[in-house]
């Protein structure tokens, strides 16, 4: 999908970023957890279904082997806040004892359902958990949950694409960017 073609027909309101400036954000994180994580095993835990396509780019810019591994979690709540009360829909395959483990996400907003995820994968016995986000929200900054790697800070305005969704539309733009009025209405 073309640029031209998204925005006419997909409802884009605003471009934040392209396709390029993500994958070029992506190749920057990826040299820097090369460079910590040098000399040990490393796993990446993706958070589906958001964080498929930054897993994607992501785990291929990286020069050395890892390991991946998926989560699916549901946070109650109703409206689009979540509330920290998480349940797991799909646990991950692989035991985390002794294990280096990067938390892959694709966008950190309240926080709330990383901190419960983080609390529940350091009970398991890693040698460490980590997290690396491509996008974080302003609110997500005042968490006490230490983010090692995030791509960009974007403000608050609900965003979709490359991943993100809106009622399941719209995960597989190329880019990201907020959606036009008309779409709510
Ligand atoms: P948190 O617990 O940090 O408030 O919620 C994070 C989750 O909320 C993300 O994984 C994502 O599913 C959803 N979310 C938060 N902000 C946005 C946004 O701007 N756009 C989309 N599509 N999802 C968002
Ligand atoms: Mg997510
Ligand atoms: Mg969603």
């Amino acid at each position: 999908m073309d640029l031209k073609h998204v925005e006419s027909d997909l409802d884009l309101d605003q471009t934040l970023f392209t396709e390029e400036q993500i994958v070029d954000r992506l190749k920057q994180m990826a040299a820097q957890i090369e460079a910590d994580y040098e000399g040990k095993d490393l796993l990446l835990v993706g958070v589906l279904k958001g964080a498929v396509m930054v897993m994607a780019d992501l785990a291929r810019s990286l020069d050395r082997h890892v390991e991946m591994d998926w989560m699916a979690v549901s946070s109650y709540g109703s409206g689009t806040k979540s509330s920290g009360v998480v349940r797991i829909l799909k646990d991950l395959d692989t035991d985390l004892n002794g294990r280096h483990v990067l938390i892959v996400e694709d966008i950190i907003d309240t926080g709330l359902t990383l901190s419960w995820l983080i609390t529940n994968l350091r009970s398991r016995g890693p040698a460490s958990v980590e997290i690396a986000t491509l996008l974080r929200k302003p609110e997500a900054q005042q968490m006490d949950v230490e983010v090692k790697y995030v791509g960009f800070d974007i403000p608050n305005a609900f965003v979709v694409g490359y991943g993100l969704d809106y009622d399941e539309r719209y995960r597989n733009l190329r880019c990201i960017g907020t959606l036009s009025p008309h779409v709510y209405s």
